[in-house]
């Protein structure tokens, strides 16, 4: 990786990966894209282009005029917006993933995506998920994260192209506001125990599904792709995940230095049935095996750490203002 593309950049996970690219591959190596532009880290600080990934013309003179040599993926219209949108996530997810691949294969560039556990069903084995199971998720989102996932392993059988991908559970993080994922209660629980020492869940009591924190993410992301291609046998879609976890666990974390936090529950039905459809835990022994994938933080470090992280930028708000 010498050159990189990331596409989606300023989203949840974009964010936080480019600065961390920037900072081992250097600055101007890493050339950050999104459909729109925003004051902040990833756009002041190195290369960024405008880049609509459903334009594939656009997508590709950008790859070339950086002349990169890896692409990551991350543009893409989450689970509770696609629910939403359907049509939509159908052209930006799908259509800008085969643009994105497509760049790939003409620049024989390295190709990473995300899919997510929303490329399971119901039908999924829902305890203890294997890497290979059944697939037949019943939301647009999961549609489109099972035929990106086939994708992936067409352009890499059939061009020779080396993609590599992991299926993310709901990642946690305090840097960017989550995109309207079915998981995104998990991170405003602890922005609301810190502004209002409470917080109703739109997911039900006892539902349990993976998540993990962004820093294992984002050293997930660059582990996979820095891996030697002989011990992958997978490529695309490794499961990884750090904890599976109910709102309950996250309240009863958060006591522990916020001992007066309450929750509440009040259920978005669309939300709710999205979840119900998804694992309650993920077999990550594939990542584990392959590419010695290893979350360092469990609940009870990410709590410490998160609250920590939102106070202080709580209190860095309150001294601009
Ligand atoms: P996000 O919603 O936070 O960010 C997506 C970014 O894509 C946004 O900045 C948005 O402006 C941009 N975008 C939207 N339409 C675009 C278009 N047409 N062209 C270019 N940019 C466009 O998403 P994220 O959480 O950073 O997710 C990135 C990837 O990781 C996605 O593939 C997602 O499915 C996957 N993933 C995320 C999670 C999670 O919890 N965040 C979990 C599993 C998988």
């Amino acid at each position: 990786m010498k050159k990189i593309l990331v596409t989606g950049a300023l989203g949840q996970i974009g964010s936080e990966l480019v600065p961390k690219l920037r900072e081992i591959y250097g600055a101007d190596k890493v050339i950050a894209t999104d459909i729109r532009r925003i004051e902040n880290q990833v756009v002041n600080g190195g290369p960024f282009e405008i880049l609509d990934v459903t334009n594939g013309k656009a997508l590709l003179d950008i790859a070339k005029k950086h002349n990169v040599d890896t692409i990551m993926h991350l543009a893409c219209l989450l689970s509770a917006k696609a629910e939403d949108n359907p049509l939509l996530a159908w052209n930006i997810n799908m259509n800008g993933t085969l643009n994105a691949l497509e760049a790939a294969r003409e620049l024989d560039a390295k190709f990473f995506t995300p899919s997510s556990i929303g490329a399971f069903g119901p039908t999924t084995p829902a305890d203890n998920t294997p890497q290979d199971t059944i697939q037949r998720p019943t939301t647009m989102y999961g549609v489109n994260k099972v035929s990106g996932e086939l994708l992936c392993d067409y352009y890499h059988k059939r061009f020779g192209v080396d993609t590599r991908g992991v299926r993310f559970p709901g990642l946690i993080s305090y840097e960017t506001l989550p995109g309207g994922g079915t998981t995104d209660y998990a991170v405003d629980i602890y922005y609301k125990a810190i502004q209002d020492g409470t917080y109703t869940s739109y997911i039900k009591e006892g539902t349990y599904m993976d998540m993990m924190y962004m820093p294992d993410a984002i050293q997930a992301i660059i582990q996979l792709m820095q891996a030697d291609p002989d011990k992958l046998v997978h490529r695309n879609a490794f499961n990884v995940t750090a904890m599976s976890v109910e709102p309950k666990d996250f309240a009863i974390a958060i006591q522990k230095y916020i001992p007066s936090f309450t929750l509440n529950y009040e259920v978005d039905p669309v939300r709710q049935a999205i979840a119900d459809s998804w694992p309650n835990s993920i077999d990550a022994s594939a990542a584990k095996n392959e590419w010695g994938f290893k979350a360092k933080y469990d609940l009870e470090k990410m709590t410490e750490d998160m609250l920590e992280k939102l106070k202080a930028k709580q209190l860095d708000r309150v001294a601009n203002n």
